[in-house]
């Protein structure tokens, strides 16, 4: 076993150094903290003064509307706050209320999430859903398209419909159904570098092979790729592919080839057993992309992940999520549609 199979980066993770930003921290923030902090975020270029978010405009020059809370740009006379025109474009929450959420969303537990930030930060679940959707479909604008090199590990998870993919045994017989192919039943396929640095992509597909063009292009051509044996034959025309035969004893002990992208893995598996509803199409797209994210942000100390993510948040333009959740109930919806943002995160 290859020694890239046994990292541990939780061990990274709780060291004492990584935490930069505690709730003491936090607490201790004044309004004008607040302010400074999400103006740097969105403003980097100025080291935080403010620039008209007409793309036409991005005039520097402006008035301080001190009823409004507002900028007004001398240029074409736009009104504009700190959030407009950024991935909280049309949140109407206080800044404090979102980056003590975005901290909870960012740093906080592992479970189920949404319950979390509804508690830690006093607002209602609808509320706390929607502005998780906010933070990933920002997260999703700093994820670079990258290309994988040296050893390449790649593997697939189902989810959405009625089986949960809680055992890996049965979810192999399973995906090969015909009964399970209706749609709902979508895989992640993740493909990530070994070694503690490694870097992780991830995309949702209805069928293993139909990943193989999108890995053909972000998998260098010298990289060895390790996969299980599912629907990966293909890539073989292109790369080196080692392909380990799946036993009972390699389940149990963690198949080496599904260790680096457990973490990306166990959060979509997490999600879907500790929630009623099913995830599929563009949330199961939504929590893909968070994954990646945190994986390749995952050497960050605190202070860093949570600055790096709401800058991320803040140059993103205005996020797509609205109150669709609640009308969103079939997966139909997943797919080329204008208004999902992730439409090219499912192919
Ligand atoms: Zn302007």
């Amino acid at each position: 076993m290859a020694s890239g199979g046994r990292q541990r980066p939780q061990h990274h993770t709780q060291a004492k150094r990584n935490r930069t930003f505690t709730l003491d921290d936090l607490y201790a923030m004044k309004e004008e903290d607040y302010e400074r902090l999400f103006r740097r975020m969105r403003w980097p270029e100025t080291d935080g003064e403010p620039v008209c978010p007409n793309k036409e405009c991005k005039g520097l020059d402006h008035w301080w509307l001190e009823n409004q809370q507002r900028w007004k740009c001398k240029g074409c006379h736009k009104q504009f706050s700190i959030t407009s025109g950024s991935g909280f474009h049309h949140t109407k929450l206080p800044l404090p209320t979102l980056l003590k959420a975005l901290r909870t969303f960012i740093l906080g537990s592992k479970g189920n999430a949404t319950s979390t930030l509804m508690k830690d930060v006093g607002i209602q679940y609808k509320t706390a859903f929607l502005l998780q959707q906010k933070f990933r479909d920002g997260l999703k604008h700093c994820i670079d398209e990258i290309t994988l090199e040296g050893e390449v590990e790649i593997d697939g998870a189902w989810f959405g419909g009625y089986i949960k993919p809680e055992n890996r045994k049965i979810n192999r017989v399973d995906r090969r159904l015909k009964e399970n192919l209706n749609g709902k039943r979508l895989v992640v396929v993740g493909a990530r570098e070994r070694g503690r640095h490694g870097r992780a992509i991830a995309r949702v597909f209805e069928q293993e092979w139909q990943s193989i063009p999108w890995l053909r292009e972000h998998l260098d051509r010298s990289s060895t790729v390790y996969s299980d044996e599912g629907q990966w034959d293909n890539l073989l025309a292109s790369h080196k592919l080692l392909q380990v035969n799946h036993s009972e004893e390699y389940q149990k002990d963690g198949f080496i080839n599904t260790n680096q992208m457990e973490s990306l893995f166990s959060r979509l598996r997490r999600f879907e057993v500790g929630t009623h509803h099913h995830i599929s199409g563009k949330y199961l797209a939504y929590y893909a992309c968070d994954g990646v994210w945190r994986e390749n942000n995952r050497e960050l100390d605190d202070r860093a992940k949570l600055e790096r993510a709401l800058g991320c948040i803040m140059q993103a333009p205005p996020s797509r999520t609205f109150g669709g959740y609640y009308q969103f109930g079939a997966a139909n919806l997943w797919r080329g549609t204008d208004d999902n943002p992730f439409a090219g995160w499912v192919q």
